[in-house]
Parts: C-alpha cells; sequence; structure tokens
C-alpha cells in the first residue's frame, strides 16, 4: 500500500461517512454446544461506487495514524444499535452484537459519553452490547484504560479483550483488567500442532477458572470445531460458520431459519452452564467451588475426564455433549453408544435406569455434588454430578464417569458390594414388580431358583414360582395374599408401606419351611413400584 492509498483514506474519510460508504458488516458468533447465534461482531466495510469494497486492513491503519477511527467506531457502534433496534421491532431479535474499539478511542474523553448516548437513542440496553478491544491498547495507557474499563463494566457492558495471542499476549492483563470475555486469535487455528491444541486448551481452561468466558474466531474445519467444543470453549466464530454479511443477509438468513437467535432465558442459562470447565482435573468441583485435595490433582492431571452434560426438560432427558472418554466409559454400563444410553434412560425399563433418573432429580434438587458408585462386569465406577443451571422446565447436569483406580478406591468400591450382597444374602428372593407396565424383575436370589421373570403377566410369574415352590396347603393363600388385584391397595393402605405374611415353602428342597413374605412399596420415578422379598424365618 503507497502513502498514496493512506492520504485517499484520510483525505475522503467523511465525505465516505456522509455519502454513506462506510457499512457495518455482521459476522455471527455461536454458542458452541446449542448452534444458536448469540452474537454478531460488527465489522466496518468501506464501500466506495467507483473504488469497490476496501477491506479494514487497508483503511483501518490509515484511520488510526490520523485519529479518524473514534469516528468510525462510533459510526459501526451507530449501525450495530439501530440494526439491534430493527431486528426487535420486528419480533426476532439478535441477542447481541460485538463492537470493537481502537486504541485511539481512549484518548477521547468523550468515548463513554457517546457510547451511552448512541445506545440511548436506539434504546438499546447496555448488556445487548460487547466492547472489543485488543490487548496492545493496555500496553499504551494503562490507568487511561483501567478506568475506562471499570466505567463500562459498572454500566452493565461485557469487555471483550480481542484478539489474544497475537501479540505481547501478557496474562497479566487477565489479572490486572475485568475482561468478560476472552476472544482467541486464529493464529491458534493456523497452528493446529498438538502444542498448538494443548497450549489453546490450557489456556481456555485458565480462562474459565478466572471466570472469563472463552470465544475463538477463526474457525474454518469442522476439525477445529469439534476440538474447541471438546476443549470448552463456549463461543466461535468463523467462515465455517458463516462470513461478515450486510444487515438485510443476515436478517434474511434469520427470518428463513437458516440462523436461529438465543433467547433471554437460554443466554443466562448458557452463561451459567460455559462457567463449567471442561478440561479441569476436577471439574466438577472446581465449579462447586470445592478445592480438591492435592494428591487428587496431581493424581488425574493427565487424564481427561469423561464427562457429559445431560439436560432433564420435564422429566425427559437428553444428553447435550459427551466427551469422547465418556463415551468410551458407557461401555462399562452397557451401552454402546449415547443414544443407547439416552432411550434407556427414558423408557425407565430397567433398574439401572430407574437408579440413573433418581440420582438426576436428587442432583436437580438439592444442587450440590453428590456421587454414586457401583460395579459393572468387575469395573468399579463412580458418577459424580451436579447442576449447573436451571431454566423453566429445564436443568442442566454435568456427570464425570470414572473408573476407579487406586487400590485404596478398589478396596472402598468392594466393601460397598460387600455390604450390598450381605444385606441382599437376607433374603431368599427379591423380586421388584411393576404393576403399570405389567413387569417383574428379579434383582436377587439366594440359590439358582427358576425364574419367571419373562411370564405374560405378573399374575402368571406369581403362579409359577407358586406352584414350583410353595407348600401345597399355603398355595391358595399365597395367590391370595399376593394377588395385585388387591395386594397394591392393602399395601398403599398399610400404615407402614408394607404388607407381610408367612408361608410354608421348599425353596432350598426342604418342605414345611417358613418364609417370610413382604410386599412393600419403593421409591420410584415414573411408575409405582413394589418391592417382593421372601426371607427364610
Ligand atoms: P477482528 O476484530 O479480529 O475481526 C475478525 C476478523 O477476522 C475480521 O476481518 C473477519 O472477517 C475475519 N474472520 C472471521 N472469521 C474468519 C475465518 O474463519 N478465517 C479468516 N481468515 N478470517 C476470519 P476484517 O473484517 O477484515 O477485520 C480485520 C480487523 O480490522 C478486525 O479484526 C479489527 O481489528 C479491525 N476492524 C474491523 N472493523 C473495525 C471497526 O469498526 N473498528 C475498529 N477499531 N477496528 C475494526
Ligand atoms: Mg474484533
Ligand atoms: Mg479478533
Amino acid at each position: 500500500m503507497g502513502y498514496e492509498d493512506i492520504t485517499f483514506f484520510v483525505d475522503t474519510f467523511s465525505e465516505a461517512l456522509e455519502k454513506g460508504h462506510i457499512h457495518a458488516y455482521f459476522q455471527p458468533i455461536y454458542r458452541a454446544v446449542t448452534g444458536k447465534m448469540m452474537c454478531a461482531e460488527s465489522l466496518a466495510r468501506w464501500i466506495d461506487p467507483e473504488k469497490g469494497l476496501f477491506s479494514p486492513a487497508l483503511f483501518i491503519p490509515a484511520l488510526e495514524e490520523s485519529g479518524l477511527i473514534f469516528e468510525l467506531d462510533m459510526e459501526i457502534l451507530r449501525q450495530a444499535c439501530a440494526f439491534y433496534n430493527e431486528m426487535r421491532e420486528k419480533g426476532t431479535p439478535i441477542p447481541s452484537f460485538s463492537v470493537n474499539l481502537s486504541r485511539r478511542d481512549f484518548k477521547h474523553d468523550d468515548l463513554y459519553d457517546r457510547v451511552i448516548s448512541t445506545l440511548d437513542k436506539y434504546n438499546v440496553p447496555h448488556d445487548a452490547i460487547n466492547l472489543e478491544v485488543t490487548e496492545s491498547l493496555m500496553i499504551d495507557e494503562p490507568e487511561v484504560f483501567r478506568d475506562v474499563l471499570q466505567k463500562f463494566n459498572n454500566a452493565g457492558f461485557t469487555m471483550w479483550m480481542d484478539d489474544f495471542g497475537s501479540g505481547y499476549s501478557s496474562l497479566n492483563v487477565l489479572k490486572n483488567y475485568n475482561f468478560g470475555l476472552m476472544k482467541f486469535d486464529m493464529v491458534f487455528l493456523r497452528d493446529f500442532t498438538l502444542k498448538g491444541r494443548k497450549l489453546l486448551a490450557s489456556l481456555i481452561n485458565m480462562a474459565k477458572s478466572l471466570s472469563i468466558h472463552t470465544l475463538i474466531e477463526g474457525i474454518e474445519h469442522e476439525e477445529q470445531q469439534q476440538f474447541m467444543l471438546d476443549a470448552g470453549c463456549e463461543a466461535l466464530q468463523g467462515f465455517y460458520f458463516s462470513k461478515p454479511c450486510a444487515k438485510d443477509e443476515l436478517s434474511s438468513m434469520i427470518s428463513e431459519g437458516k440462523i436461529v437467535c438465543e433467547d433471554t432465558d437460554d443466554r443466562a442459562y448458557w452463561e451459567q452452564i460455559g462457567k463449567f470447565n471442561f478440561l479441569s482435573a476436577n471439574p466438577i468441583e472446581e465449579f462447586a467451588g470445592i478445592d480438591a485435595p492435592e494428591d487428587k490433582a496431581a493424581e488425574h492431571t493427565d487424564t481427561v475426564s469423561s464427562l457429559a452434560l445431560l439436560e432433564c426438560n420435564k422429566g425427559t432427558v437428553k444428553y447435550i455433549y459427551a466427551n469422547e472418554a465418556y463415551r468410551k466409559r458407557i461401555k462399562y454400563l452397557g451401552f454402546n453408544t449415547i443414544e443407547e444410553i439416552e432411550n434407556d434412560f427414558n423408557s425407565q425399563r430397567t433398574e439401572q435406569s430407574f437408579m440413573m433418573k433418581k440420582f438426576m432429580e436428587d442432583i436437580i434438587e438439592q444442587g450440590d455434588i453428590k456421587i454414586a458408585e457401583y460395579t459393572a462386569e468387575d469395573v468399579y465406577l463412580r458418577l459424580s454430578g451436579i447442576c449447573l443451571a436451571k431454566k423453566k422446565d429445564c436443568a442442566m447436569v454435568a456427570y464425570n464417569l470414572t473408573t476407579f483406580e487406586t487400590e485404596q478406591e478398589v478396596e472402598k468400591a468392594n466393601q460397598l458390594i460387600y455390604i450390598c450382597n450381605s444385606l441382599f444374602a437376607t433374603y431368599e428372593v427379591a423380586v421388584l414388580v411393576y404393576p403399570e407396565s405389567g413387569i417383574v424383575n428379579r434383582i436377587h436370589t439366594s440359590n439358582n431358583l427358576p425364574t419367571f421373570d419373562k411370564e405374560s403377566s405378573i399374575n402368571e410369574s406369581l403362579r409359577k414360582f407358586c406352584l414350583s415352590q410353595v407348600d401345597e396347603v399355603d398355595q391358595e393363600r399365597y395367590l391370595q395374599f399376593l394377588d395385585l388385584n388387591t395386594a397394591i391397595e392393602r399395601v398403599e393402605n398399610s400404615p407402614k408401606g408394607f404388607i407381610q405374611d408367612k408361608f410354608r415353602m421348599h425353596i432350598n428342597g426342604t418342605p414345611n419351611t417358613w418364609y417370610s413374605v413382604r410386599l412393600s412399596r419403593v421409591p420410584a420415578i415414573n411408575e409405582p413400584t413394589y418391592l417382593l422379598t421372601i426371607q427364610s424365618m
């Protein structure tokens, strides 16, 4: 670019502004997990009727040099506010806009007032405008910058640090200034080597631990998108999704449904969820504000947690996200895919799904960390969960599914199983009965008694069991006692929540032995559930 070009921009800027040759273009920024548009970045374009379109790389330096940049930035802000207002009136509001400020703007004492009056003119709430500033700015005049930044923060704006990683990138900047979001420069994606990815991931990790939201710009490939999602980066921007475009183009994409905007409820909900740090050694504890014991932190540093986000919407559970480690680990639970585990969860047909649902409801209700430990095919599993956010009928829960690794933990799990087994060992038989779906499900038997779980009806399975195990003298009484047409009512009306009687059986080969049979109501989620136990007296 020659000197003539610089003077061209400086000389003709005021005229171009007046004639409407300066346009704000808008590039959508998407919430990584939902794919909904949460913001649009406003980017300046100079469209000369004769010379065509100039990119900011040409005119920004010229305008910065001459100090005219302030008027450009205020014009772009004005157009963003006007567009906000226009979309709101149309009934399809764009949640927020980001606007770039130049370092030179901070030399203008009236920066703050000009911004406020522009928003007022179009009645734009302050939290709908995010102000992007690059870090190079703070090196110049740290005090002035800090004061103005604070003023904007106090007025409800969110300050975004733009182009992090492109220049000097001092981490101190994050400590010393109050930024609500860190925007990672596309240089990280240009150098998408293992080293580059590790660096980016740990920066996201760090930002989150400081409660700073994260965004990356310059996504051009699916692979980059997936990586950023796994790293827990909250927001994505790049040509892979959308290029900057004129306002009418963006408006049509929204009205045609090609782009879906996030609503206000969504925003609060997701911002809360965005704080969850996928890359922490102890994500669940960190979210709850608990410092993990040091040895535990050390032990896990090199293992990725298996994490999933599950949304519970009016009782229906949906996996919103699961990382690779989690997808692998669900095999221990007997599932091959996320769809399978999700279907099981919602079918409420198996023992496990009942437990999982109850576990989730406890988490949502009580708000603190909950831990469940169990075994599956000789593997010890620990599921810890926490509720991240709630809105209307929805709640988002984060799960961390770990397998026990240390000897101490295995020992603990063994003990747990031992206790469970010895509890059940006091029964000859324990069966769960679901009258509504007409199913019985045996959960324990002390010897190899035949199962009648698969019979056509509950009464049929009870009858078969009775004929084969109960002494003839007591068979009729047994069938009457467990006749489901009346038994359920008797249980429900009993003050203790169960009915009990004794019968002679030959379960263990010895006839004329007395057994106590009990039918009790057990806590369940979807349908009433009863536990039938048989215990020798
Ligand atoms: P920026 O603020 O970092 O804006 C992002 C730039 O990256 C934009 O370039 C955008 O078009 C480009 N970009 C977005 N996604 C991708 C992608 O996937 N691949 C690639 N290769 N590029 C992508 P643009 O619009 O040319 O703006 C360049 C820079 O000029 C901006 O960088 C910003 O620093 C400055 N700028 C633009 N408009 C304004 C303004 O109104 N005021 C001020 N002060 N600076 C502005
Ligand atoms: Mg920017
Ligand atoms: Mg940038």
